[in-house]
């Protein structure tokens, strides 16, 4: 018997293991609108789903069908008058001023042309609108990170996928840049309960300041964060304005944080030459039992709002590196306002996750959201422009000198020998969470009912229908071309 998980060995790590990967998707968070106006748009995660659909990787991965979080494991870390707040607040009771105050002092808030300080301290506020069905939306991307963190704890799962969370700026008792609930320091939690040292890993663009700030003071769980630090296109700081290099933690956790700040511009090239020597110090320095990767795409070229430069490949290249060094792996969403390119990134990085990055073709197939890769040329692998300039980078060397110089200062990883460690197969009840026979017959039924999944939603539904209705015009189109005589057909023409 295979018992080394149903996924390809991957081409890209090198070790030639399979991995037992688990995914989860909620069609429930791609409804979630954060207003016409604004640059999240969670429909990102129903395009990457449908994409990962298309290419059939659903069948090389468990499905995760969960419960959502429930308030109590929300107060895990989130206080308690927040957590009453995201449950209680709607847009109605916001209007009709009964929670107000109580959610501007939590920085959740809708414009209001008649407040004279709107556009000023209330731009941080408007980040976080009042939203319908909030607390549906932060009990179910929480849920799914936790569940994915418990199938890394049982020992089901070497890899656990959440695409829609990942939302590293929440704090405990407000929320902040589009994030509510910080789900991923309710998973680090979680997997704290059963694994000595987790590593938290960052790429979104911005700073990974929510987890940072409450793991600061922590020996057991190490973050690192490649971010932009820098002025931004409005002459501001780039969000959050946190993250120096000189940020290395406080007490016990001091240089278990690790801030490498980058310029805007970064290419693959410069990308990775940070990103691999560093997380080889930090892999075998830290050596962590369990490590999450916030994969946040708005560090990839043409995001509306980050300024770096990384290709699909690029930012998937942290994916497989990580993958390459066999700990559990957490790999989450965050960040990424180009929802195309946010969709082919993460449908991309799940195919490292399941080792058939080569195998997946780099024509975007029709899957009801086609057109949205027209500026892409209908490809996964958009195309990042050449930029000319110096190869040689003094900046590079030095935000590397400085990454490593903090971590010189960390101490080896206490042996654990006769310790009391948690296990990293501790018995807990997830049937209820995961049902993997259930998964795989419905998988199998997936694949030859397309249409039919019974967790299909009917939004998914009419984009399918769309990209059927599309292509039967586009080949009609071609016909009644040919029968005119507007297409050569002759096979010397064909590309
Ligand atoms: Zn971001």
């Amino acid at each position: 018997m295979d018992t080394e998980g149903h996924s390809l060995p991957s081409a890209s790590c090198g070790d030639g293991r399979k991995r037992r990967v688990c995914y989860y998707y909620d069609p429930g968070i791609a409804n979630v609108d954060y207003g016409a106006d604004h640059n999240m748009v969670p429909r990102r995660v129903a395009m990457a789903h449908a994409l990962v659909e298309k290419y059939g990787l659903l069948a090389d991965m468990e499905r995760l069908r969960v419960r959502p979080a429930t308030e109590a494991e929300l107060r895990a870390f989130h206080d308690d008058a927040y957590v009453r707040l995201l449950r209680d607040i709607t847009p109605d009771a916001y209007h009709d001023g009964d929670l107000r105050d109580r959610a501007r002092a939590c920085r959740v808030g809708v414009p209001d042309p008649n407040e004279p300080e709107a556009g000023g301290a209330g731009a941080y506020i408007y980040d976080n609108p009042v939203i319908d069905g909030l607390w549906d939306y932060c009990l179910r991307y929480a849920g799914g990170s936790l569940a994915a963190a418990r199938a890394l704890v049982d020992g089901s799962s070497d890899i656990a996928i959440n695409w829609s969370g990942g939302m590293h700026h929440a704090c405990r008792g407000k929320a902040s840049g589009f994030c509510y609930v910080n789900d991923i320091v309710l998973a680090i939690q979680e997997l704290l309960k059963h694994f000595e040292r987790v590593l938290y890993v960052d790429i979104d663009v911005h700073h990974g300041d929510g987890v940072e700030a409450h793991f600061k003071r922590e020996s057991r769980v190490m973050t690192v964060s490649f971010h932009l630090y820098d002025i931004d296109r409005r002459g501001d700081k780039f969000f959050p304005g946190t993250g120096k290099a000189e940020d290395v933690g406080e007490g016990d956790g001091k240089y278990y944080t690790l801030n490498v700040p980058m310029k805007a511009g970064m290419d693959d090239e410069r990308y990775q030459q940070l990103f691999r020597p560093i997380m080889d110090e930090v892999m075998e320095k830290f050596a962590p039992d369990a490590v999450v990767l916030q994969c946040g795409a708005d560090s990839l070229y043409g995001d509306r709002l980050g300024e770096f430069r990384l290709s699909v490949k690029g930012h998937a290249g942290c994916v497989s590196y990580l993958r390459s060094f066999n700990v559990p792996l957490l790999l989450l969403g965050g960040g990424g306002y180009t929802v195309n390119h946010v969709a082919s990134c993460w449908c991309y990085e799940t195919a490292v996750a399941v080792g058939k990055e080569k195998e997946i073709s780099d024509e975007i197939p029709f899957h009801g959201y086609e057109h949205y890769y027209k500026d892409q040329g209908y490809k996964l692998h958009f195309t990042v422009p050449k930029k000319n300039g110096n190869k040689k980078d003094d900046l590079i060397d030095k935000i590397k000198q400085d990454a490593l110089m903090n971590l010189a200062m960390l101490k080896p990883p206490p042996t654990t020998v006769g310790e009391h460690r948690p296990s990293k197969r501790h018995a807990i009840n997830v049937k209820a969470h995961y049902d993997q026979n259930q998964d795989k017959n419905q998988d199998k039924k997936a694949k030859k009912y397309r249409y039919h999944r019974e967790d299909d939603d009917p939004m998914e539904r009419l984009h399918r229908l769309c990209g059927e209705a599309d292509r039967y015009n586009f080949f009609t189109e071609l016909g009644k071309r040919k029968m005119s005589g507007l297409v050569n057909t002759t096979p010397s023409d064909s590309k």
